[in-house]
């Protein structure tokens, strides 16, 4: 079909997500799943829509996501209603309003689905994109800071992935910020006729936001600013350092930027990203960070939490950046394939008796020839042919024929079952 005969295409920034992708995807979310529940995580699905004030409160006014990239609307009733654009807030909201603390702390949840933010599309950019994380809530341990920061470094070993740098910092808290901030300010006044018109605006409302501006002059005006780091009250310096120790104890190596800060107001404390070479401008796969206050500012009694996500998108662009291919999309077991002249029930019927014995199997659905349905087996990848044939039928036989060596020898009906079992699992054997 040509381009113009297609009226309907996927929304700008979005796409649809095919096999054999969509199964490498699976491959990934479930080793992702079984490393989050090695270490104690629990799943947890909160709604892709939220009222629009929690992103509001809990990621900051002057943020890029709530100052232009959310899907905001009013629904019919007139509530005002967003698509989440990220999913600790919510998660942490789901915590409050179900009373998770009473089943015992931490919480220690884990999450994944779509997030939606109205960016410009580009490589590793999308509008709608999908996350994994995870958030431990209840606990000021830096234990468990380094503890989630160490989920992404484990996938990361189970896909075989390198070419990385976990990047580490503080932000701080209500008693060092707010003095940070001032000196930040006033550097930032010095500089203002290098800044660009929104860096001048992000430095009335929300200093620590000039450091997301990705404008190469901006950056360079930022390079003399002061750092947070310096700036650490005593309690937040022993909190990094602890942090910092326990990665060392978990054999994770780590580079501190003092000037890291990230793109959401309610960090504190400890922020990281872990960055991959030769991804470009989207180079930042996972990250995340402390946020103490995040509770309070939604209505519930102070709670420590620390949690991280992780793009999907983005890791499969590492994979394949890598040549890696750790989850090849799904083979077909077995084709049955009928010959000239042979009843099609019973094609249908060994076709059947394959797959209640838990083996894929897959047949002809348009009457094809024989030669056609080989070529069909051939591009579903098929492990094995079955040739059912009228003469062979007659004789209690059945033709197998393996598509991967060129070879087919005859079986006999009563010992189909076992001599596929066996033939099944030698190819799993030999690779
Ligand atoms: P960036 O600086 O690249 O915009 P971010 O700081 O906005 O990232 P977070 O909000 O912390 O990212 O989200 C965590 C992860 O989600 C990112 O590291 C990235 O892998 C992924 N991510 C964020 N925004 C997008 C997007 N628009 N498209 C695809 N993946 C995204
Ligand atoms: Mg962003």
């Amino acid at each position: 079909m040509s381009d113009l005969a297609l009226k309907y295409k996927a929304p700008r920034g979005t796409s649809d997500l095919v096999y054999p992708e969509s199964e490498k995807v699976e491959g990934i979310l479930r080793v992702a799943a079984a490393e989050l529940e090695l270490r104690g995580y629990r799943r947890i699905s909160t709604p892709i829509i939220e009222n629009t004030d929690l992103f509001r409160r809990s990621i900051g006014e002057a943020t890029d996501i709530v100052a232009k990239e959310m899907y905001t609307f009013e629904d019919q009733g007139g509530e005002s209603l967003t698509l989440r654009p990220e999913g600790t807030a919510p998660v942490v909201r789901a915590y409050l309003e179900r009373s998770l603390h009473a089943r015992g702390l931490p919480q220690k949840l884990y999450y994944l689905g779509p997030m939606f933010r109205r960016e410009r599309p580009q490589a590793g950019r999308y509008r709608q994109f999908h996350q994994i994380g995870a958030e431990a809530i209840g606990s000021p341990d830096p234990f468990i800071d380094a503890e989630i920061i160490s989920i992404s470094e484990a996938l990361f070993a189970r896909l075989g992935l390198r070419g990385y740098e976990l990047v580490v910092n503080s932000v701080g808290c209500r008693e060092c910020r707010p003095s940070y901030v001032r000196m930040l300010s006033s550097f930032l006044e010095g500089v203002s006729q290098q800044l660009c018109d929104e860096c001048r605006r992000r430095s009335r409302e929300n200093p620590l936001r000039t450091f997301d501006c990705k404008k190469e002059s901006c950056r360079q005006a930022l390079e003399s600013a002061p750092a947070i780091g310096e700036q650490l009250c005593p309690a937040c310096r022993e909190h990094f350092t602890a942090t910092c120790g326990h990665l060392d104890r978990l054999g994770i190596r780590f580079r501190v930027d003092e000037r890291m800060v990230r793109g959401l107001d309610y960090y504190t404390n400890t922020t990281f990203e872990f960055q991959f070479e030769g991804l470009g401008a989207q180079n930042t796969v996972s990250g995340g960070g402390r946020y103490d206050y995040l509770a309070e500012q939604l209505g519930g009694p102070a709670t420590p939490g620390v949690g991280f996500s992780l793009g999907i998108e983005r890791l499969l662009m590492a994979v394949d950046a890598q040549g890696l291919d750790p989850f090849p999309g799904l083979r077909l077991d077995v084709f049955v394939a009928g010959a000239p002249g042979a009843d099609r029930g019973r094609v249908l019927d060994i076709m059947t008796a394959v797959r209640n014995a838990g083996i894929s199997a897959d047949s002809d659905f348009m009457e094809r020839g024989l030669k056609a349905q080989m070529k069909q087996a051939d591009r579903l990848d098929a492990r094995l042919v079955l040739i059912v044939g009228k003469d062979e039928l007659e004789r209690g036989e059945v033709t197998f024929r393996d598509l991967d060596q060129s070879r087919q020898w005859q079986v006999s009906l009563s010992m189909m079952m076992s001599e596929l079992r066996d033939f099944l699992e030698g190819v799993k054997r030999d690779g």
